[in-house]
């Protein structure tokens, strides 16, 4: 880490210094971390990137010195120049990497002086996280945050070079843009050369990066920019960064094993140990049907399990009802331990939260008895059965959903994971990889029924394309410890199967000229097999240092509410701006949003 020194500022690294030092003189350069004024002699930890060595100030060595000391404050800027000196026996601190030594000062230069900082750098305490990004220059200097851009920065090289010795060429695709569907909102940008029109900033380089591939590249990467800009859920940011990469000649396969080798040496270079891959490959239909969600945590058990079959023919109208409107029961054999009632409430709550009418439990007793509010209306042999298909046993606690597939598996995932994490069933340091395959090509639209594609409609159908219910996709994600760190298809590179996966979504033929001309212009020149794959990076640096907000990993984020506290942005503009652009503002409403008036 010595490149370019010594210069005016620093010979050597604060944190580099080692009883081997002793002897030397050397000028060091950071801010004040901490200062211990005894009397007589004066302390002062000083911190520069590489870390903290201690400088000694002596009143009667070196005054003028001692003086200048004795005025500084925390995260003033210094530079200091003295004597390494080994510490006595009793004063090495072991646990600081310079704690056999210390600086004998005999030199030191004020170069900037500094506010009280809003908060201690010199401490891991909780602070605010408002206040943090609003003084994010003093919070990057705290070690929580400088090591976790360092630790980006060894994900995003280690992705580099290995990509590198692939033969993946890095390629910059445009931010001003057109739209690229992803299933979010545009970010808009006006044009002044064309008032009245707009770029888009781009959701994904999805579409650039086929062109690449049509362009003969063959294999493509880059750690590129998105934007999507959505009702900002917990922990999303409205700009971020993927792995982005794609190649030519390839099938599923090829993609998988590219990924598991850029994953298995980030994970080496951030000391994460994941299983060796290859990673193993569940279905979407067993993983819904197991773990309730498309992303499952699968270190640990407490799978759903269908418990319908049991109840085929039960009077009591909650089962028997969600079975005659095609729905299905599935449950979780929850263990045998201890529940309070208020548990049992938390529980419901989140069954209904995920839109079911309740959440039945049952706690196995005796001779195919259940305590629970509903024992009584099943026979004997239904109770069983349900007892049977959980493999539980006396004293386990069942808990149940009957209702429409998607409901039951909503409500028995979200239970299962709030289960583990209130058992604290994962160990820590416990991570485990694997690919999710076999997604359906579409879904229905909540809100007007129409099929929308469930990756993007550029991934290639499996299957009849004339009956879009049962397409399936030629799409993979990647779910690290139940999250979906990244996701990935082969594409479509003709252009009348791009045409009829078009048609299926509602977009007419003359209308998917007009936004995606280009691309079926590109299909029609020559274009290879080819599929890809994009990471989640700020996730997955997340997951690497260990923290719960990807906040953490990013240097200047955007707040929950998607506003940059560090800026203020976004902000008004001049209206002489917004003249040039062809742009005029509606009156906010009471709410601060535009209003009609
Ligand atoms: N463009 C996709 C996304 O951003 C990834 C891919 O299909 O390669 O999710």
């Amino acid at each position: 880490m010595s490149a370019g020194l010594p210069n005016r500022f620093r010979t050597d690294w604060a944190g580099d210094l080692r009883d081997g030092d002793a002897g030397r003189e050397v000028r060091v350069a950071g801010w004040v971390h901490r200062r211990r004024d005894h009397g007589g002699l004066v302390f002062i930890d000083l911190r520069d990137r590489s870390g903290l060595v201690q400088l000694v100030f002596h009143p009667e060595d070196a005054s003028e010195a001692h003086s200048t000391a004795h005025g500084l404050r925390s995260e003033d800027v210094i530079t200091a120049i003295g004597q390494v000196v080994a510490r006595d026996a009793g004063q090495v601190n072991p646990d600081l990497p310079t704690g056999a030594i210390e600086l004998s000062v005999k030199g030191i230069q004020l170069l900037a002086g500094a506010e009280t900082p809003p908060f201690p750098v010199d401490e891991d305490g909780p602070v605010d996280e408002l206040v943090r990004l609003r003084n994010r220059a003093v919070d990057l200097r705290r070690e929580s945050m400088s090591s976790a851009l360092k630790l980006r920065h060894r994900v995003t090289r280690t992705i580099r070079n290995t990509l590198d010795e692939l033969g993946f060429v890095d390629v910059e695709t445009p931010v001003l843009t057109k739209s690229t569907p992803e299933g979010a909102r545009d970010f808009l940008v006006p044009s002044r050369t064309s008032p009245g029109e707009f770029f888009a900033l781009p959701q994904s380089p999805q579409l650039f990066k086929q062109l690449l591939m049509v362009g003969g590249i063959e294999r493509y990467y880059q750690i590129a920019r998105c934007f999507r800009d959505e009702d900002l859920r917990a922990d999303r940011q409205p700009e971020f960064t993927q792995l982005d990469l794609e190649m030519s000649f390839v099938d599923e396969d090829d993609v998988i094993e590219v990924m598991e080798q850029v994953l298995t040496s980030v994970f080496e270079a951030a000391e994460l140990k994941v299983p060796a891959a290859p990673w193993p490959r569940m279905t979407h239909a067993e993983s819904i049907s197991r773990f309730g969600n498309d992303r499952p945590d699968t270190r640990f058990g407490l799978e759903l399990r269908d418990v319908g079959s049991a109840l085929a023919g039960t009077e009591f109208k909650v089962f028997a009802g969600a079975l005659a409107n095609g729905g299905v029961i599935w449950g979780i054999n929850a263990g045998s331990t201890e529940v309070p009632r208020s548990e049992l409430d938390a529980l419901t709550e989140i069954a209904k939260k995920h839109g079911a009418g309740g959440l039945v439990w049952a706690f196995v007793e005796e001779g195919s008895g259940w305590r629970s509010p509903v024992g009584k209306f099943l026979t004997d042999a239904e109770r069983q059965g349900v007892i049977d298909s959980l493999e539980a046993s006396t004293g386990d606690l069942m808990l149940i959903v009957a209702d429409s597939r998607d409901v039951a598996a909503a409500a028995l995932g979200a239970i299962r994971l709030d289960l583990g994490e209130r058992r604290g069933l994962v160990a820590q340091g416990h991570h485990e990889a694997l690919w999710i395959t076999d997604f359906p090509m579409f879904e229905r639209d909540s809100a007007d029924g129409r099929w929308t594609a469930l990756h993007h409609p550029f991934t290639a159908p499996s299957g009849d394309i004339s009956d879009p219910g049962s397409l399936h996709s030629r799409a993979y994600d990647i779910v690290l410890d139940g999250v979906e760190i990244g996701g990935g298809s082969i594409r479509i590179h003709d252009q009348e199967t791009q045409n009829a996966v078009f048609e299926a979504i509602g977009l007419a033929a003359d209308e998917a000229e007009e936004r995606f001309g280009f691309l079926l212009s590109a299909l029609r020149q020559g274009a290879p097999p080819h599929g890809g794959i994009a990471l989640g990076l700020d996730r997955l640096v997340a997951i690497c240092a260990g923290r719960s907000s990807i906040r953490d990993v990013i240097a200047f984020p955007k707040s929950a509410s998607s506003q940059d506290p560090l800026t203020g942005a976004p902000t008004a503009v001049d209206p002489a701006q917004l003249r040039e652009v062809g742009l005029a503002t509606l009156p906010k409403d009471g709410l601060g949003r535009p209003g009609n008036g």
